[in-house]
């Protein structure tokens, strides 16, 4: 049984935070350390440790988490420009938190991903 992080307690809504979106699949929130104007982060509102986990039985989570991430970034007004959509995995990737999450990024030029 992989264990539980800090996101599953956002879920809960057992610790603060700037929820944005909530459904039956998924939670947004604000990132608490955000790396541009705008940063979302959008999770499955059950674990899964790291993309290397992901099941077939995801996918509708999975799928909500694109489909939220447009309606967000058109709400928060960054569409047009654009924005850009990351996630880590583990070690090399950069991941921190292992409860999978999609990085919302926007509101500014993003610059090139590696240089
Ligand atoms: P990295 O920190 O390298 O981006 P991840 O991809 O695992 O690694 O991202 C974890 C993200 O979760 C970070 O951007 C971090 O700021 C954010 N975060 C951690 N704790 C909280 C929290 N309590 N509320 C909101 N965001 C959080």
């Amino acid at each position: 049984m992989a264990e539980e992080t800090i996101f599953s307690k956002i879920i809960r809504r057992e610790i603060p935070a700037d929820i944005l979106y909530q459904d039956e699949l998924v939670t947004a929130f604000r990132d608490i350390q955000p790396k541009a104007p705008t940063h979302i982060l959008i999770i499955p509102n059950h674990l899964i440790p790291t993309v290397n986990d992901v099941k077939a039985s995801d996918e509708k989570a999975l799928g909500r988490m694109m489909t939220v991430a447009a309606k967000l970034a058109d709400e928060a007004g960054i569409a047009e420009d654009g924005y850009r959509l990351i996630m880590n995995c583990n070690k090399h990737g950069g991941q921190e938190v292992f409860h999978i999450h999609m990085h919302l990024l926007g509101g500014d030029f993003l610059g090139p991903l590696v240089s």
